[in-house]
């Protein structure tokens, strides 16, 4: 479990996978990771 976080308003979201679009923002932008690890399809 990796923590992504919201290069735009900083809303983190807990996962295996790089969430796609921020729900805070409600636009798709590029999550960067926190901690932890693990990426969806390699
Ligand atoms: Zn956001």
């Amino acid at each position: 479990m990796a923590t992504w976080i919201c290069p735009d308003c900083g809303y983190e979201k807990e996962g295996r996978c790089k969430p796609k679009k921020c729900p805070e923002c409600d636009k798709n932008v590029e999550f960067t990771k926190k901690e932890g690890g693990g990426y969806c399809g390699g």
